[in-house]
C-alpha cells in the first residue's frame, strides 16, 4: 500500500492532547500514519498520491479492553440472574457444550457488530483461542488474545501453563494485529495461588496478565476472611501486580486498594453497563482516575450486556460517574471518548493504536456528520458532546484496521454477516437445549 491522503470536515485524534482539527488531513504509509493535522498546514505530497476528501469525521477506532465476545451464542440467556447463579445456570452448561466450530461462529459474528460499530480492537479472555484468532483475522480486526483459564477446566497439574506459552511463541506479534497475554479467570474461582502462578509466567513472557477483579462484593468473601484484606490487597502482597497488569472490573475498590492499583500501574478495564446488568454495584471511576489509574472502557461479554457497541459504555460510563458523583463535571466528553480509545489502548498494552498520532496503527472511523445526532455545531466543544451523547454507532459508516479498509458504507466487507447470523442462531438453539 502506498501514499495515501485523507481529508475530512474533522479529525478528532484523541491524543494526550485532545487535538482537534477541522478541517483536517490524516497522511497515512504502509498502513501506518504518516501525519495528521490542520488542513491548512498539511505537508505539500505530489501528483502520484491518491487523495481521499470523504468528508464527515475521523477518529480512532474504539477498543474495547474486556471482552469474551463467542458468547454471542449465550447473548439473552440467564437474563435476569445475577452473576452467580447467571455463570452456573446458564453460561457454564452451554459453554461446556461448545465446539470450536461453535466458537469461531461466535467470534465471527462479534467481530462483525464490534467493526460496524466502530470498535477495531478487542481484548479477548476466553476459551477456544486458536479459533477466536482465526476468526479474528479473517476479519481484519486487531486482537488481543488473552487465553482463559478457569477452574472447571483446569485444575491443578493441568498443562494449560505449557499450552498458553505454546500458544503465546506462535501468535504474540506486536507489529502485526495479534497480541497474547493470559488470562487467569480471577481468585474466587482459582484461588490465589494459581494466578500467582500465571502472574509469573505473564512476567517471564513480559506479557499482560488479564484477570477479574472485585466484581461483585461477595465473590471473594472467602478469601478476605481468610487473609483480613480485600482481594486487591491480597493479589497485590502476592506480588500479582509486579507486571503488566488489566484488571476487569474494580467494583468493589476502596481507597487504599486505589491506591495500590496506581502505584503498581494495574489498569482497569470498566465494564459499567454489564456491572448494572447483573446488579454488581457501581465502580468508583471518577475516583479511580483521580487516584491515577489508567481506566479503559470494556463490554463484557455480550450476554451480560448485551451489546458489543462500546459506544453505549462513552454515554453510560460518564452518566454512571456523573449521578454517582452529584456532579456533572467530573467526567467530560472527551475524557469519556478517551478512555474507549486511548486509554482502552494503554490499559490492554498497546502503544500504537486508540490515537490518531504519526507512527501509530491507521486503526481509523469515518462517522457521517449530516446526521441529526450532529447538529447544531456551532464549536468544536459541541463535536465532542455529540459524539459522547448524541452520536452513535449508528453515524459509524466506514472502518479502515492496520491501513485496510474493513467496512465500507456500513458494511463489513471481510465477514458474510448474513451467514454468521444464520449460524448463530442455529448453534445457540442446539447449545440450549442440551
Ligand atoms: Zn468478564
Amino acid at each position: 500500500m502506498g501514499n495515501r491522503r485523507f481529508t475530512a470536515d474533522a479529525v478528532v485524534t484523541c491524543d494526550a492532547d485532545d487535538s482537534v482539527f477541522a478541517p483536517g488531513v490524516v497522511d497515512t504509509v504502509n498502513g501506518r500514519i504518516a501525519w495528521v493535522g490542520p488542513a491548512d498546514s498539511a505537508p505539500v505530497v505530489d501528483d502520484t498520491v491518491p487523495v481521499e476528501d470523504i468528508g464527515g469525521l475521523l477518529m480512532p477506532g474504539l477498543v474495547n479492553a474486556h471482552c469474551h465476545t463467542p458468547m454471542t451464542l449465550m447473548r439473552g440467556s440467564g437474563d435476569g440472574l445475577p452473576l452467580h447463579r447467571w455463570l452456573t445456570e446458564a453460561m457454564w452448561p452451554r459453554e461446556g457444550r461448545m465446539t470450536r466450530e461453535d466458537a469461531w461462529w461466535g467470534m465471527t459474528l462479534g467481530s462483525a457488530e464490534m467493526l460496524l460499530a466502530g470498535v477495531t480492537t478487542s481484548c479477548e479472555m476466553y476459551l477456544f483461542e486458536e479459533e477466536v484468532v482465526d476468526a479474528v483475522r479473517e476479519s481484519g480486526a486487531r486482537l488481543v488474545m488473552t487465553p482463559g483459564v478457569v477452574s472447571a477446566l483446569h485444575s491443578s497439574g493441568s498443562d494449560r501453563a505449557a499450552e498458553i506459552s505454546d500458544f503465546f511463541s506462535r501468535y504474540h506479534d506486536p507489529s502485526g494485529r495479534v497480541t497474547v497475554g493470559i488470562a487467569p479467570h480471577s481468585a474466587y474461582d482459582l484461588g490465589v495461588a494459581a494466578v500467582v502462578e500465571f502472574a509469573e509466567l505473564a512476567r517471564s513472557l513480559d506479557t499482560v496478565l488479564h484477570v477479574h477483579l472485585a466484581e461483585t462484593r461477595e465473590e471473594s468473601t472467602e478469601l478476605e476472611d481468610a487473609y483480613g484484606h480485600s482481594i486487591t490487597r491480597i493479589l497485590h502482597d502476592h506480588g500479582v501486580f509486579d507486571g503488566r497488569v488489566l484488571a476487569a472490573h474494580c467494583v468493589w475498590v476502596d481507597a487504599a486498594d486505589m491506591e495500590l492499583l496506581a502505584a503498581n500501574g494495574v489498569a482497569v478495564a470498566h465494564c459499567p453497563v454489564s456491572n448494572m446488568k447483573l446488579g454488581s454495584g457501581i465502580a468508583p471511576l471518577a475516583a479511580m482516575r483521580e487516584a491515577g489509574v489508567t481506566v479503559g472502557y470494556g463490554t463484557d461479554g455480550p450476554a451480560s450486556n448485551d451489546s458489543l457497541d462500546l459506544w453505549e459504555e462513552v454515554k453510560v460510563a460518564a452518566l454512571l460517574a456523573k449521578v454517582h458523583a452529584l456532579d456533572s463535571t467530573v467526567i467530560s466528553a472527551t475524557e469519556s471518548l478517551a478512555m474507549a480509545t486511548r486509554y482502552s489502548a494503554a490499559a490492554v498494552g498497546l502503544d500504537d493504536t486508540g490515537f490518531l498520532a504519526p507512527g501509530n496503527a491507521l486503526d481509523m472511523i469515518r462517522i457521517d456528520l449530516e446526521q441529526s445526532t450532529f447538529v447544531p455545531m456551532t464549536d468544536t466543544d459541541e463535536l465532542l458532546a455529540h459524539l459522547a451523547w448524541s452520536g452513535s454507532s449508528r453515524e459509524v459508516t466506514d472502518v479502515w484496521v492496520a491501513g485496510d479498509k474493513v467496512v465500507a458504507g456500513g458494511e463489513v466487507l471481510s465477514i458474510d454477516t448474513e451467514r454468521a447470523i444464520a449460524e448463530v442462531r442455529q448453534r445457540a438453539l442446539r447449545l440450549a437445549r442440551g
